[in-house]
């Protein structure tokens, strides 16, 4: 996948990245559902893809990258996953931040926590999102929340919790959203 193959920006753009099954799709599909998505472009690398979404009326992008740490992915398709987005994230024009999905039932995984410092370390600005909060009981968030942002590097107010199931979250996504932009 040459980034020149994707269409540039023409407006900031909010990427979403995570380990394969963590319920990316399922959230784009909830964020879609609520807000219109509409694809922009369908990129296909050799192997992987990247999506382009237009959402708020063409106010930001959203881009879906692939998912990574796949169980059985060879030591191949890891290193070509990060070398792709490697220069993804090191030369994309109007990137605006990464958000970073983490399944809240999951501890923080050695890429997870690699990928956000990493990021980081590039100034680039990074969220997570917990998805599928619908399997863990309320009272037992906020202690998760505190877990997984010591190992991302990030304060607790950096992280999103979602359900795309239940339908929470879209709110407090779109407020980081817009806060972020108006920083
Ligand atoms: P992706 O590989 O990251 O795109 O993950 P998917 O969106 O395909 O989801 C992986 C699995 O998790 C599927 O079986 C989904 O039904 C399930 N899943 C996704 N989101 C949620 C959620 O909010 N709650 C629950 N309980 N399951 C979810």
């Amino acid at each position: 996948m040459k980034n020149s193959d994707l269409p540039s920006s023409a407006a900031p753009e909010f990427a979403l990245v995570g380990r394969s099954n963590v319920g990316k799709s399922s959230l784009l599909n909830y964020l879609a559902g609520q807000k219109q998505l509409a694809r922009v472009s369908n990129t296909p690398g050799r192997t992987q893809t990247i999506n382009l979404f237009s959402a708020e009326k063409g106010e930001f992008f959203l881009v879906d990258l692939p998912g990574y740490g796949y169980a059985e992915s060879s030591h191949a398709t890891q290193a070509h996953w990060e070398t792709g987005m490697q220069k993804f994230f090191e030369e994309r024009e109007g990137l605006f931040a990464i958000f970073i999905l983490i399944d809240i039932r999951r501890d923080v995984q050695p890429e997870d926590e690699a990928l956000s410092r990493w990021l980081q370390g590039l100034g680039l600005k990074v969220i997570a999102i917990q998805t599928k909060c619908d399997k863990i009981h309320k009272s037992k968030w906020h202690g998760i929340r505190e877990i997984h942002a010591k190992k991302l590097a990030l304060h607790p107010s950096q992280i999103i919790t979602t359900s795309s199931d239940k339908k929470i979250g879209l709110a407090e996504i779109l407020r980081m959203m817009s806060g972020l932009l108006d920083s």
